[in-house]
């Protein structure tokens, strides 16, 4: 799916492009804000190609400036919580009281095992 955002053949809403990276509004945003940053070239996660998501982080990090408080985050892997195998990084702005947890917090759950 981010290949084909790249591509322009995908709509979707992009914010800011850098010479080898996006970033665009994601479909469900947890907070406003929220973008991914997406590289133009296909690498499934951070850790396939350094050179790669090198430039994608430093788009993040130019995001991430303006920012006060705010989260920077990719995954690698399922057991991670990666869900779409394009590298992607979301830099999330944080408030006070915004109420996310990060997703290395510890989960509470009830004896049933649902979330408290
Ligand atoms: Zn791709």
């Amino acid at each position: 799916m981010f290949c084909r955002i790249v591509a322009g053949t995908e709509p979707a809403r992009v914010e800011r492009r850098w010479l080898q990276a996006i970033a665009i509004r994601p479909r469900r945003p947890v907070v406003d804000g929220h973008l991914l940053v997406i590289p133009t070239a296909h690498v499934p996660d951070v850790g396939a190609d350094p050179e790669v998501a090198a430039v994608a982080m430093a788009a993040a990090a130019d995001l991430a400036a303006e920012h006060a408080d705010c989260n920077v985050l990719t995954s690698r892997g399922r057991y991670a919580t990666q869900t779409v195998y394009h590298l992607h990084i979301h830099v999330v702005p944080r408030a006070a009281g915004d109420g996310l947890p990060l997703p290395w917090t510890p989960q509470q759950t009830n004896a049933d095992g649902g979330q408290a």
